[in-house]
């Protein structure tokens, strides 16, 4: 585990080396923009979840003609993805409760209620679980979430941000501690980005990993030698 301080380097690193790479540019969606975009990312890189969700905004005319598909034309959108089923399910299911309560696809009155409410709004839904609240919570309510799916927590745990033992709640009490609400979204992204080019559940890249400097995984498993040499190899003449 990571003391504090290297915790802190390591973010500084990760902060650095997401900059280079993310833009979050969906930052503006509304609410229910949002959870929706929320189901599409859950486990699933940022290039996976735009093109999924790029696939429902342009071939169905609006939320409505998605809440009266079929789960087949709905899991075209997640193709490659997993789950693709369950988000499709889930997709549905969000779209009728949300009609059958407002009459409408809009969810940003929500705003009005409060943080701590409309978050507790927002997981009443079925389709709604801890990530998908994080998710709309970051980035459309202005709260401190930190969204954890498997790729998260798998990378935050090799790294040594959280501890092996800590369940997924529990890890996300303690990276919401640790990292400041300004970079909240951008440690989301970063973290993701590690996770789907380096940190593989089997086979993780760490000699081509940014971070294996500061990573408790590579350190153990003897990748700071690798690591180290090759940043000090020499070009042959
Ligand atoms: S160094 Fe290896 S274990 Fe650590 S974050 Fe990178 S890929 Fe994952």
């Amino acid at each position: 585990m990571a003391t504090t301080i290297n915790k802190q380097r390591l973010l500084t690193h990760l902060f650095g080396t997401a900059k280079n790479s993310v833009e979050l540019d969906g930052d503006t969606r509304p609410v229910l923009e949002q959870f929706i975009y929320g189901v599409c990312r859950e486990n699933a890189t940022r290039e996976q979840a735009d093109e999924a969700y790029r696939f429902l905004c342009e071939k169905f005319f609006d939320w409505n003609e998605i809440r009266v598909s079929s789960l087949r034309e709905l899991e075209e959108a997640f193709d490659g993805m997993s789950d693709a089923e369950l988000r499709s399910q889930r997709l549905i299911a969000f779209l009728q409760e949300v009609f059958e309560v407002q009459f409408s696809f809009d969810l940003d009155k929500l705003q009005k209620d409060g943080l701590k409410q409309a978050a507790k709004k927002l997981a009443r839904y079925q389709a709604a679980n801890d990530y998908v609240v994080s998710w709309a919570v970051q980035r459309s309510l202005g709260g401190h979430a930190i969204p954890v799916d498997p790729p998260t927590l798998r990378c935050a745990r090799r790294l040594g941000l959280v501890e092996n033992e800590q369940e997924d709640a529990e890890a996300r009490a303690s990276l919401e501690h640790l990292i400041p609400k300004a970079k909240g979204a951008l440690f989301t992204d970063g973290i993701s980005t590690i996770a789907g080019e380096y940190c593989w559940e089997e086979h993780p890249q760490c000699s081509s990993c940014p971070l294996a400097e500061e990573c408790a995984y590579a350190q153990e498993n003897g990748v700071e030698a690798l690591v180290s040499s090759r940043a000090h190899r020499t070009k042959p003449r």
